[in-house]
């Protein structure tokens, strides 16, 4: 059966088949379980691939145990980072503190692995069973009691049982269900930019660095082959940028950095002038509810922990999981199942969340001077939570 007849096949009469947008961690992952558990599963993905680049993702907790569950654990294991010292750094690249984290840490295994590898582990697990379409997005959503119909951007309208949205901290299906997407995003005063490069020997390998002046901090990680350029500023608004403007996205980070010490100027001598880096404000999405009628949210899309959480790609891993077992102890009941989903996850994301916008923003990037002083305290004592 070719693809295109599963998406036009589908209708109110085939219950179990289904839509999941977004093709990341949140949607593959979901995808997955979806089609372990008996529906047919179609993803639609915006870009015209998989989205790759950015830091790496930690594995550990939870995840591990889901991964393991999935089956996919020795593929993750067998490209697992080698563990990565993190060192925090004063202008003439004396270490203000560092620590390692290892996997065999007391708090329990933990891993690392490059973004794009695990989209790579995640896709392939899929591959053949679901139907993956890119290039394709959601323009409206109708739900009726017996299925949500959802029109493509290619015209095309078809039936599902339910719909997931798994599309990210700007997500559309959250914009197309639930309104403004806006009012669901805090903003924790920011922004981040991220570009791999091929190794520049900026620093040693497995190791990451960074370097903070207050409202400002640049980052490095190094690993065998490649090291990841990363920028942060502070801002006490958001300020106003055309989030598909990339030239503009880059005129910001030079404007913003250059005549910084330490080893900016040479970093920013590395962005170069592709469109091919990851920047966004720092935000977290929190919603009173994830879910409405037939459709959920899973992943960024319903409760982006922000970067400084460092557990956006095991939040995701995490959600799909949990609504799989959800989905998996009520069949028939999609109503109840979202609702054991959120009820069992909700206090989970808002301790990250919480602990994100406390001590990590400080931490990894101090505001001010007071902030900058308060960090440089807890260097000094070797108390380093990030
Ligand atoms: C390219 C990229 C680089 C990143 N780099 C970093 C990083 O360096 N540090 C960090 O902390 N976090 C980064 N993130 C965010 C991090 O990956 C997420 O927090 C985490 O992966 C959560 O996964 P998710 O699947 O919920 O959302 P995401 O990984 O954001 O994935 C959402 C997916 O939905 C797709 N999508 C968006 N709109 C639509 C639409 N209208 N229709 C269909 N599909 C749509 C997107 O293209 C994307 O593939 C990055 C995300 C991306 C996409």
């Amino acid at each position: 059966m070719s693809a295109s007849t599963v998406m036009s096949g589908a209708s109110p009469t085939e219950p179990r088949s289904v839509l999941v947008s977004g093709a990341s961690f949140a949607g593959l992952a979901t995808a997955f379980w979806l089609n372990r558990l008996g529906y047919r599963v179609t993803v639609v993905e915006v870009a015209p691939g998989l989205r790759r680049g950015g830091t790496p993702v930690d594995i550990e907790g939870e995840t591990i145990a889901i991964l393991k569950r999935m089956g996919l654990m020795e593929a993750v294991q067998a490209r697992t980072l080698p563990p990565r010292r993190f060192a925090f750094k004063d202008a003439r690249n004396a270490t203000l503190g560092d620590m390692a984290h290892h996997p065999d840490d007391e708090a329990g295994p933990r891993y690392e692995i490059h973004r794009d590898d695990l989209l790579d582990v995640l896709c392939g697990a899929i591959k053949g069973d679901v139907e993956l379409r890119f290039n394709r997005s959601i323009v409206a959503i109708e739900e009726r009691p017996e299925a949500v119909s959802a029109t493509f951007s290619d015209g095309s309208r078809h039936h599902f049982a339910l719909l997931f949205g798994c599309d990210g901290n700007r997500s559309n299906t959250r914009k197309l269900v639930f309104g403004d997407g806006e009012q669901f995003t805090h903003f924790m005063g920011g922004y981040f930019y991220l570009k791999v490069v091929p190794d520049t020997g900026l620093l040693p390998p497995n190791s990451s660095e960074v370097f903070a002046v207050p409202g400002r901090m640049a980052m490095l990680n190094g690993y065998d082959d490649r090291t990841d350029i990363g920028f942060g500023f502070r801002t006490t608004g958001e300020i106003e940028y055309d989030y598909r403007n990339k030239d503009q996205q880059r005129r910001l980070i030079s404007d913003r950095f250059s005549g910084l010490g330490w080893k900016v100027p040479d970093m920013l001598a590395h962005m170069g002038g592709d469109n091919d880096f990851y920047f966004d404000r720092i935000s977290q999405v929190r919603m009173s509810t994830w879910s409405r009628g037939r459709i959920t949210l899973v992943g960024d899309a319903g409760y982006c922990v922000s970067p400084f959480a460092g557990l956006g790609g095991s939040m995701a891993i995490i959600g799909a999981g949990r609504l799989a077992d959800a989905l998996a102890r009520h069949p028939d009941n999609h109503a109840a199942a979202f609702h054991a989903y959120e009820e069992g996850l909700r206090p989970f994301v808002e301790q990250v969340q919480e602990r994100a916008a406390i001590d990590s923003v400080q931490m990894l990037f101090p505001g001010d001077e007071a902030e900058m002083a308060e960090r440089d305290r807890k260097l000094a004592m070797g108390d380093i939570g990030v």
